[in-house]
C-alpha cells in the first residue's frame, strides 16, 4: 500500500528522545542548515563525531573513490584500507593489533571480551572490569552495565554482572574494589557524557603502575576523547603512560559509522570464533578514516586544536565571571561551562531557536554546557558563540 510521504509526518520514526521540528538537510564546515533554510553554529557536530566539520573535501574524495572501487569483500577477506588505517592507527600509537567496528559501544564489547578472554588464559578466569562511577560506554546491555550512570543499574535489569563502580580520581576507590577476580579497569580519560569531567595526570599515572603490579588490564576508552579531541592524537599520550587496550569511535569516522578497538601484542589474545562481525573493517569506512587521521595527523593541526581548546577555555572564563558563573572545565576542544544553577536545558533550547541564526550546544548535566566543536573550528566561529551565550546568559539572567 503506498501511503503519502510527508515532510514532517514523523509517526513512522520510532520515539526514543524528544526532537525539535525541524529537519537538518545540509552541513559545511561548523554550520548546519534546517529544512526552513536557518543556519546554526554548530557546536555538537553529530555529537563529537565531525572531528573535521561538516562535508570535509578529503572524507567526501575517500568515501566516492572507495566507493567506486568496492564497498564489501566480506570480513572473511583482507582489504586495502583496513590494512592502511591498522597501519596507520598502531603505527601512531603504543598499540600493535587493530579489529574495527562499527560504533563506540561494538568497541567496548570487545575490549570486554578482549579483557574476559585474557583472564581465561592468563588469570584463572579473572572476569571483574572495574569502571567508574558516572562513566558512559555505550547502549548496549553489556556497555550499559559497564556505565556508571545513575539508574542504568535497574533500567533493563538484570544487568550484566562483573562491572564493580570506583570513584574516577581516587586510587584507594580502585585499590579496594580490586580482588583476584579482578581482569581490567576500564576508564574515559576525560568522562565526556558525565560531564567533561578530566581524570588527573596524577591519578593515570597512579592507576597505571597499580593495574601493572597487579597483572590488571588498563583499558582506555578514548571513543569521546580520542582522535585528537583532547589535543593529542589520543588522550592517554597526555599521561606519559601506556594503556593495554583502548577503543576509538566518534572521531575516527568523522562522521560516518566507524569504529576501533586496539591492543598491544601481549593482550591481543583473539583466536577465530571469538570475535567478528559482518561489517567489520569494511573498506567503504576505514577508507574515510584513513582520510580523518591522516588530517589529524597533518603538521600543525594538533598543536592548533591545543591552540583553540586554550582560547575557547579564556572566552568561557570571561563569561563565567562576567555572570558569576562557576568556571570551567576540559581538555582541548571537549569543555563545559559549569553554570552554577540548572539552566542548562533552558540555554540548549534559547540557543537553537534563537533568531536569524541559531547555536547548537548540549547540556549532559542541567547545571552545564557542553562544546564539542569540529576541531578545524576558526577562532572566529568559536567568539562568535561566546557572543551568542553572552546574549542568552543575560537573557536568563
Ligand atoms: C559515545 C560514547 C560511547 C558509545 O559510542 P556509540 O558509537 O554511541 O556506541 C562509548 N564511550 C564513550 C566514552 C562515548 O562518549
Amino acid at each position: 500500500m503506498n501511503k503519502p510521504t510527508q515532510a514532517l509526518d514523523t509517526n513512522s520514526v520510532m520515539f526514543i528522545t524528544q526532537r525539535p521540528e525541524v529537519i537538518m538537510v545540509e552541513g559545511r564546515g561548523s554550520w548546519i542548515v534546517d529544512n526552513n533554510g536557518k543556519r546554526y553554529l554548530d557546536f555538537l557536530q553529530g555529537w563529537a563525531v565531525n572531528c573535521l566539520g561538516h562535508s570535509n573535501t578529503g572524507m567526501i574524495e575517500a568515501l566516492n573513490a572507495q566507493a567506486k572501487k568496492l564497498i564489501n569483500p566480506s570480513p572473511a577477506f583482507y582489504n586495502e584500507p583496513m590494512i592502511g588505517l591498522s597501519n596507520l592507527l598502531t603505527a601512531n600509537s603504543c598499540f600493535n593489533k587493530v579489529f574495527f567496528a562499527n560504533s563506540g559501544a561494538e568497541a567496548n564489547e570487545g575490549a570486554i571480551k578482549l579483557a574476559r578472554k585474557w583472564g581465561q588464559l592468563n588469570k584463572n578466569g579473572a572476569f571483574e572490569i572495574i569502571t567508574f562511577d558516572h562513566s558512559f560506554h555505550g547502549r548496549t546491555l553489556a556497555t550499559m552495565s559497564a556505565s556508571g550512570k545513575p539508574g542504568w543499574d535497574t533500567m533493563f535489569a538484570p544487568q550484566v554482572a562483573g562491572f564493580p563502580k570506583a570513584d574516577l580520581n581516587d586510587i584507594d576507590s580502585v585499590k579496594k574494589l580490586v580482588n583476584d577476580k579482578t581482569v581490567a579497569v576500564m576508564i574515559e580519560p576525560v568522562q565526556g557524557e558525565g560531564g567533561v569531567i578530566p581524570a588527573t595526570a596524577e591519578f593515570m599515572r597512579e592507576l597505571r603502575q597499580f593495574t601493572k603490579e597487579n597483572n590488571v588490564l588498563l583499558i582506555v576508552d578514548e571513543v569521546q576523547a580520542g582522535c585528537g579531541r583532547t589535543g593529542t592524537l589520543f588522550a592517554y599520550q597526555h599521561f606519559g603512560i601506556e594503556p593495554d587496550i583502548m577503543t576509538l569511535g566518534k572521531g575516527i569516522g568523522g562522521g560516518v559509522p566507524l569504529a576501533a578497538l586496539l591492543a598491544t601484542d601481549a593482550v591481543a589474545c583473539f583466536v577465530p570464533g571469538d570475535q567478528g562481525g559482518t561489517y567489520n573493517g569494511n573498506p567503504l569506512m576505514t577508507a574515510v578514516g584513513i582520510s580523518v587521521i591522516e588530517q589529524l595527523l597533518a603538521p600543525g593541526f594538533l598543536s592548533e586544536v591545543k591552540r583553540k581548546g586554550e582560547l575557547l577555555k579564556t572566552e568561557l572564563l570571561d563569561l563565567s565571571s562576567e555572570f558569576h558563573l562557576e568556571g570551567e572545565r576540559g581538555e582541548g576542544l571537549l569543555r563545559a561551562l559549569m553554570l552554577g544553577k540548572d539552566i542548562g536545558g533552558k540555554l540548549v533550547e534559547l540557543a537553537r531557536d534563537r533568531a536569524p541564526e541559531g547555536l547548537l550546544i548540549n547540556s549532559p548535566r542541567p547545571n552545564l554546557l557542553r562544546f564539542m566543536p569540529a576541531l578545524n573550528i576558526s577562532d572566529d566561529e568559536i567568539r562568535q558563540m561566546c557572543a551568542i551565550l553572552r546574549e542568552l546568559l543575560k537573557q536568563v539572567d
